[in-house]
């Protein structure tokens, strides 16, 4: 019987198996190693993750995603007041203070707990792994932020509960890290020896988390580990609003006063994010009938982005020194920067790297997968 690992992420899930000496990652029912933290109601039908996802521009109401912060926390919380403002599905206060999430289904309206949306997207991933791996899934290991609190980590472990799932431990996403890290290095120092001081950057969708840690054969310390709720979706939401601006004045179109408007450009501009890491040239945005039948073109570059995105990358700058700071690690005594999450491919946070830390980031572990691999690692 195998355990697997589970990184639930804000954006993305993946999940990992340690197997024959190895770790492997597993692909979805679409042959995804990325499944979308989203679930979707229909009529009588339940859609999770891929499929989920791919329906939501034309469901928003019923498409739940972007979840994980609402984990642990009540409706009044300034976190969840703060995920409100980017939410396109209906979100309320429940009689005992705590997160409702309202939906469409059988019929009715029915409000569920953010623990009982996350179980059914544990239960999906649980699902995929099982049809993969051809054998019964019950035990997982299950990566959590390392700033979540007890009450949120309390709301995963029931969340997993309530998917049928035995979870034997929840670890730190960095702690993840650094064990897929530390895994395949067969050139660390001998326990007696001075440690090898790693920085770990795991910049996501939702937050940002800096670790450093000190490795020995066979040995790892966590020596600090700062974060900040500062992610890839604030630098689609900068841009978002550089482009409602230029439509107001340019096209007379506000994409803020028609939900499905404001989501089909804050697709774009997240496509346009992307290719902004690999090109530093003037890229275009076309957007056909995008509202009122108005076709709508723009362009951008990737120093606009920075320009928008200042305070942003200041926020990082800060995480950063911070964790310098608290590791009291000088320069010197850093080996390298691994740099992890499908944010840390923007080239100005590596550009924060090198000027704080003095040295070029290092990719020697999957940006994608290390944490759910090491959450896999966790239970071998
Ligand atoms: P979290 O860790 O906050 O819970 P997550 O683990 O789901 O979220 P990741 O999968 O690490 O997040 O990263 C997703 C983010 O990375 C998205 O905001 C996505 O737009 C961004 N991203 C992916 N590829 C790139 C790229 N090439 N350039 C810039 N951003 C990218
Ligand atoms: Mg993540």
């Amino acid at each position: 019987m195998s355990v697997i690992g589970i990184d639930f992420g804000n954006e993305s899930c993946y999940v990992a198996v340690a197997k024959a000496g190895g770790i492997e990652t597993i692909a979805n029912d679409y042959s995804l190693r990325a499944t979308p933290s989203c679930v979707a109601f229909t009529g009588n039908t339940r859609t999770l993750g891929v499929a989920a996802k791919n329906q939501q521009v034309t469901n928003l109401r019923n498409t739940v995603c972007g979840f994980k912060h609402f984990l642990g926390r009540k409706f009044k919380d300034p976190v969840v007041q703060n995920e409100l403002q980017s939410t396109l599905y209906r979100v309320e206060e429940r009689p005992d203070g705590s997160v409702g999430i309202r939906v469409d289904y059988m019929g009715e309206e029915q409000v569920f707990t953010p623990e009982q949306i996350t179980a059914m997207l544990l239960t999906k991933l649980k699902v995929d792994a099982t049809s993969e791996l051809k054998t019964q899934i019950y035990d997982c290991v299950i990566t959590v932020p390392s700033y979540f609190t007890n009450a949120e980590r309390k709301a995963l472990l029931d969340a997993a509960g309530i998917a049928g799932l035995n979870c034997l431990r929840l670890i730190n996403e960095t702690t993840a890290t650094a064990l897929n890290y530390g895994f395949y290095k067969q050139d660390l120092p001998e326990p007696e020896e001075k440690s090898r001081n790693v920085v770990f950057v795991d910049f996501g969708h939702s937050a940002i988390q800096v670790s450093a840690c000190a490795f020995n054969k066979g040995k790892l310390k966590m020596l600090a580990a700062t974060s900040d709720l500062v992610g890839g979706r604030d630098v689609d939401m900068m841009l978002a609003e550089h482009f409602r601006k230029e439509f107001m004045t340019k096209y007379k179109l506000d994409p803020r006063s028609n939900k499905k408007s404001f989501l089909r450009l804050l697709t774009e501009v997240e496509k346009l994010k992307k290719q902004m890491s690999a090109n530093s040239t003037k890229l275009p945005l076309n957007i056909e009938c995008f509202m009122n039948d108005v076709d709508v073109q723009s362009s951008i570059q990737r120093v606009d982005m920075e320009e928008l995105c200042k305070n942003l990358f200041q926020r990082i700058e800060d995480v950063m020194k911070r964790c310098l700071r608290d590791s009291k690690l000088t320069l010197d005594e850093i080996h390298s920067v691994e740099i992890v999450g499908g944010s840390s491919r923007i080239p100005a946070v590596k550009h924060l790297i090198e000027q704080i830390f003095g040295k070029t980031s290092s990719t020697t572990i999957n940006q994608d997968e290390a944490v759910s691999r090491g959450g896999a690692l966790q239970c071998a």
